[in-house]
C-alpha cells in the first residue's frame, strides 16, 4: 500500500508550541484533502496520509501547506525481512540509477538484525538483482530509506520538497490590503508562509473602477486559497471618501490622504473581525506614497502592527514570487484601481504630518469612515470556486 509520510517543517524547532503547531498542521491539511478519501494521523515527529486515491493530485496539494519540511511517497509493509526484501527490491528496479545508497533507521529495537546489517543485506540484494550499479556511500544518485517500526515498514527513495514555513493560523490572523496589483498577493503569500491566517480588504471606488477591476481581485483572492483554502473578502465601497478626497484636498496631499483614510478603515476592520495586525504591499521607496517619510505620515493615523512582507525586496524578487504562485498573469491585467484613478501628476514626496492634518478638517471623514465601515460587503472565496468572469 502506498502511503504519504509528512515530515515537519521549522515547527521542530519550537518545542513549547509543538502541539499547536503539529494540530495546527493536522487540521489544515484534513480541511486542504476534504474532497478526498484520505486517513490522516499523526505523532510527535511525522504525520502519515494512507489512501487509495490518486497519490500525485494529493502530493500536489500537499506541497502548498506551510509548515511542511517533506513529503515522501512511501510504500507500507508489514515487518517481515522477507516482505522487506520483496519490496525493497521491486522499488528499486522501477528507477534507473547508476550509484546508490542504503539507509536504514529503526524505531522498533526488537528487530533482530542492526540498521547497519540490514541496509548492507539490502545492498547486496540489490547489488545481485540489478545491473551495473554500484555502491556509493557518499554521493549515491539514489538513496533507498527503510523504516523499520513494530508493525510496519516504510520504505522510500524520493523526498518532495515541502513550501516550509509555519502552519497558517499559528501566528493569529492579519488582514492584507489587497489591490490588484503585483505586491500585495505576494504579501499575502509570505504573511501566510510565517503562520498568519489571512483576511482580505479590497478598497473599490464604483463607477469610477469596475466590476471588472473587483473579479480581478476576486479571482487574486482564488489564487491564494491553494495556501488557505478559505478566505474572507471585505469589499470597502470607497468612492465617497475619494470624491471627497478630490473636491477637498491639495492634489500634492491626495494620496497621502487616501492612504490614511484607507489604514483608518482597515484598522476598524481588522479589530472588528479579530485579526491582530494589518500586512499590505509596501516597498520602501517604489513610489511616492512609500518613501519612509511618507509610510510615517501614513502609518500614525493607527497603533496597530503593519506587517510589510515585500518592504526590502527589488521589484524582480516581488514579480518572481508572484510568477512561482501563479498571481503575476492576474495581477497585470489592465483593470484600474482606486489609487490610479485620481492620480496627482506630483504628489508629495515627504509629507509634513501637520499639513495632512489640517487637509483632513477640511472635510468630516469620521461619518464617511463610519458608513464605509458598515456597508462593507463580505465574500468568502473557496479554493473550490470556479474562476472569476475577468
Ligand atoms: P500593489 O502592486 O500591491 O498594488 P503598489 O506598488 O501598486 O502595490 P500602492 O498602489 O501604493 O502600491 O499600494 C500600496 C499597498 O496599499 C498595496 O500593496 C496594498 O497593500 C494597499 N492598497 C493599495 N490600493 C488598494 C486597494 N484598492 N485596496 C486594498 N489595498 C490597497
Ligand atoms: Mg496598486
Amino acid at each position: 500500500m502506498k502511503l504519504i509520510l509528512i515530515k515537519y517543517g521549522e515547527l521542530t524547532t519550537k518545542s513549547g508550541n509543538r502541539n499547536i503547531f503539529i494540530n495546527m498542521l493536522y487540521n489544515n491539511i484534513k480541511k486542504a484533502l476534504e474532497n478526498y478519501n484520505v486517513k490522516i494521523t499523526k505523532n510527535r515527529v511525522r504525520m502519515f496520509v494512507e489512501t487509495e486515491d490518486n497519490i500525485d493530485e494529493i502530493v500536489n496539494i500537499l506541497k502548498n501547506i506551510f509548515g511542511i519540511h517533506s513529503i515522501v511517497v512511501a510504500t507500507k509493509v508489514n515487518t517481515n525481512t522477507e516482505e522487506i526484501e520483496t519490496n525493497a527490491l521491486q522499488i528499486a528496479k522501477s528507477t534507473s540509477f547508476k550509484t546508490f545508497k542504503v539507509e536504514t533507521s529503526r524505531a522498533d529495537k526488537n528487530f533482530p538484525i542492526s540498521s547497519m546489517e540490514f541496509s548492507k543485506r539490502i545492498g547486496s540484494l540489490l547489488l545481485k538483482n540489478i545491473k551495473d550499479i554500484k555502491v556509493d556511500v557518499h554521493n549515491p544518485e539514489y538513496l533507498l530509506e527503510i523504516e523499520i517500526r513494530e508493525d510496519y515498514t516504510y520504505i522510500y527513495h524520493k523526498e518532495i520538497e515541502g513550501a516550509g514555513g509555519y502552519p497558517v493560523g499559528v501566528a493569529g490572523r492579519g488582514l492584507l490590503m489587497l489591490s490588484g496589483g503585483i505586491d500585495s498577493p505576494v504579501s499575502g503569500y509570505l504573511a501566510m508562509k510565517r503562520g498568519i491566517k489571512i483576511e482580505c480588504v479590497y478598497f473599490e471606488s464604483p463607477p469610477h473602477t469596475s466590476e471588472m477591476a473587483k473579479n480581478k481581485v476576486k479571482h487574486l483572492v482564488e489564487c491564494l486559497t491553494k495556501y488557505e483554502p478559505s478566505i474572507t473578502l471585505h469589499v470597502v465601497k470607497f468612492t465617497d471618501i475619494q470624491e471627497a478626497i478630490y473636491k477637498n484636498i491639495d492634489p500634492t496631499y491626495m494620496i497621502t490622504i487616501m492612504r490614511r483614510m484607507m489604514y483608518r478603515i482597515a484598522t476598524k476592520l481588522m479589530e472588528k473581525n479579530s485579526c491582530l495586525c494589518l500586512v499590505n504591499g509596501e516597498s520602501v521607496g517604489q513610489v511616492a506614497s512609500q518613501t519612509l517619510t511618507s509610510m510615517k505620515v501614513i502609518n500614525s493615523v493607527t497603533n496597530v502592527p503593519v506587517i510589510r512582507p515585500v518592504a526590502c525586496l527589488d521589484k524582480l524578487e516581488i514579480i518572481d514570487i508572484a510568477r512561482k504562485i501563479g498571481t503575476y498573469d492576474i495581477s497585470i491585467l489592465p483593470y484600474e484601481d482606486c489609487c490610479t484613478i485620481f492620480l496627482p501628476k506630483h504628489p508629495v514626496i515627504n509629507p509634513n504630518i501637520d499639513k495632512a492634518i489640517n487637509f483632513e478638517e477640511t472635510f468630516d471623514y469620521e461619518k464617511l469612515i463610519t458608513v464605509a465601515v458598515e456597508n462593507t460587503e463580505t465574500i468568502e472565496i473557496t479554493n473550490k470556486e470556479k474562476e472569476f468572469d475577468i
